[in-house]
């Protein structure tokens, strides 16, 4: 008690101009502090990802607990319990049956994301259905493109280079295609420099002009992706991205790349992955303020998170709502997370 009157004696005399300033003020109720809280996520705010195979069933993913490879028929109940929580969205990767070099599944009719697309449409057609579109999950190789090899082959390019406009031509039928199952986003995800512009043309000479298209604009060669990999079976087979996504160290030319996307129709921008970028995502938020932007919250940080909450290191529903948070607080109008189910679950509760 004694302790308690000096302390409270102290602060009295100390009474100042420096602390007419007490931002506690606004911190002293759990109500007070709802009515100034800048930043909240929503359910409306999250993408959920699915990965769809052939056969039957679900696969759960070792390195993403919680996360599965599904079969149709499971795409169509795992989208239909993320519709029930409010989640507006999903987006869907594909893993083929067959790979080779171009990745012909890619843009068949009965491709394995062709197939979900029309059957979740069907069960639940409100639910908005992005499409990633790449090449990485049904090349052979493992790569986002045609490789400069064979047939193909360039001089002065070096032997198993990415081949930039060889690529274009596939990514648009890719696009097409989605479009054609009842897509009602198209994510290309490749970058390819003009990927935006050659699926808006593909597109709009299909007489799909009104198909939004976002784009992957800022996506790095992070070390964040190991456990999507593993989910979508895409890892390359030698070699490495870095010869098309962007160097972690660099901001300036992710605003580049931006500009070049919304020059060339992009509707919605993505910035990848979020954590590690919040600072990207605050600079093109700043520099781009006029188009939505996604940010996607990636499998390496969801796996990180997991890890840790399954050793009792970490809160994890703490956690997991402060990443969201901060991811939105950077300037994210959309996140795609793996978190989205139960984040949905704990915002509700
Ligand atoms: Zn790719």
């Amino acid at each position: 008690m004694a302790l308690l009157e000096l302390i409270h004696q102290n602060s009295i005399r100390t009474t100042n101009n420096s602390l007419i300033r007490r931002p506690r003020r606004l911190r002293t109720t759990p109500a007070l502090r709802a009515m100034v809280r800048e930043t909240e996520i929503n359910v409306e705010d999250f993408i959920y990802p699915l990965f769809v195979r052939h056969g039957t069933g679900r696969n759960e993913i070792r390195s993403m607990p919680g996360i599965y490879q599904l079969s149709v028929d499971e795409a169509v109940r795992e989208a239909e319990s993320a519709a029930k929580l409010g989640i507006p969205s999903v987006i869907l990767f594909g893993i083929p049956t067959a790979k080779d070099p171009i990745g012909l599944e890619n843009f068949s009719y009965d491709g394995i994301v062709q197939q979900a697309v029309r059957a979740i449409k069907r069960e639940i057609p409100e639910l908005v259905l992005i499409t990633d579109v790449c090449l990485c999950e049904y090349t052979d190789h493992g790569h986002c493109g045609i490789l400069n090899t064979g047939e193909h082959y360039q001089p002065g390019l070096p032997e198993g280079y990415v081949l930039n406009d060889a690529t274009l031509d596939i990514l648009g039928r890719v696009a097409l295609s989605h479009a054609e199952s009842g897509a009602d986003i198209i994510a290309p995800s490749g970058m390819m420099d003009g990927m935006v512009a050659a699926i808006r043309t593909a597109l709009d000479t299909n007489g799909y002009e009104n198909l939004p298209l976002l784009s992957y604009s800022v996506k790095y060669a992070s070390s964040l992706y190991g456990p999507f990999r593993e989910a979508a079976q895409g890892a390359p087979k030698f070699g490495d991205r870095k010869s098309h996504q962007m160097d972690p160290g660099n901001v300036r030319e992710a605003l580049r790349e931006v500009e070049t996307d919304i020059d060339e129709g992009a509707d919605m921008l993505m910035v990848k992955p979020a954590l590690h970028y919040l600072d990207v995502i605050f600079r093109v938020r700043e520099s781009f303020p006029e188009l939505p932007l996604v940010a996607y919250n990636v499998s390496g940080e969801y796996a990180m998170i997991k890890a840790a909450a399954a050793n009792g290191w970490l809160d994890e529903r703490a956690v997991t709502l402060e990443s969201l948070t901060s991811i939105k607080r950077a300037g994210a109008d959309l996140i795609i997370t793996y978190h989205a189910k139960e984040a949905a679950q704990w915002l509700k509760e």
